[in-house]
């Protein structure tokens, strides 16, 4: 994937910010492009339980599911990751994710872009061990850290291709734990006749845990789901304040009105 390629991709944002989950997006309108720090305050002051608007918005089987449904899954979800992680770092005597995913045998590669075009991605687990941290992503998003009100949102210490990287090793945990885990046990059963059937997992609930393993690993306060606002900002801050507006319809926050240069005069 060259650079141009990258970047066209994301217009429009055809998916979340670890890509793995392929919902049907309507074709954006034009978003005047908001203030990163005060996009992300607002984020930040989300609680991660009431998240489940977004976080299931990207999932194919989304429109089979009650509110009431996506907020228990929301909570069991999180908590799966969370002690997953707290389980995880305990075997390995380390909360370093870089540490976690060498002694899981995994192989991390930090490339600059994704090979395919097909898809928009910032990190990648492929099975069975590989991991990719996209740089250029997280290059661009390290840069933005001097945008006023952001490193004292997301701190100054927090490191982008860290956290990524937390994300994808539950996928890698996921599968080791696969027979007992949550996120893989827990299915909906899409349709029976007679006696066949047919059930499937809910992708949401894997990235919902991901994003609880991470937060976790991070020891950060807010939800990770934040970052698809930043990390998309790099490459396009009308699309992320787009996404930003998005996300608070989905956790039911009013959406600020946008301070022009005029209204601040007045
Ligand atoms: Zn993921």
């Amino acid at each position: 994937m060259t650079k141009e390629e990258f970047q066209t991709a994301f217009k429009p944002i055809a998916d979340g910010l670890f890509g793995k989950q392929g919902g049907r997006r309507y074709e954006r309108p034009h978003f005047d492009v908001r203030p990163l720090g005060d996009m992300l305050m607002d984020l930040a002051d989300i609680p991660p339980e009431e998240w489940y608007g977004y976080a299931f918005s990207r999932e194919p089987l989304n429109g089979k599911f009650q509110d009431e449904q996506r907020r228990e899954w929301m909570e069991k979800s999180l908590s799966c990751g969370r002690e997953y992680a707290k389980k995880i770092c305990h075997k390995y005597q380390t909360k370093d994710p870089k540490a976690l995913a060498k002694a899981m045998g995994m192989d991390v590669s930090f490339p600059e872009f994704p090979e395919k075009t097909d898809r928009v991605l910032f990190a990648e687990f492929r099975m069975p061990n590989n991991i990719c941290i996209y740089m250029d992503a997280v290059k661009k998003a390290e840069k933005l850290f001097d945008r006023p009100g952001v490193s004292e949102v997301l701190t100054r210490k927090l490191d982008v291709s860290r956290l990524l990287l937390s994300h994808e090793l539950f996928h890698c945990v996921e599968e080791e734990y696969h027979e007992e885990i949550f996120t893989k046990t827990e299915k909906i059963r899409l349709w029976s006749l007679g006696f066949l059937h047919n059930d499937s997992n809910i992708i949401a609930l894997s990235e919902i845990a991901a994003m609880g393993f991470a937060q976790e690993i991070m020891g950060i306060s807010y939800s990770p789901y934040l970052m698809d606002v930043f990390l998309v900002y790099g490459y396009s801050p009308e699309e992320a304040s787009g996404l930003y507006e998005e996300m608070m319809e989905l956790a039911h926050r009013p959406v600020p009105p946008i301070e022009t240069g005029e209204e601040k005069d007045v």
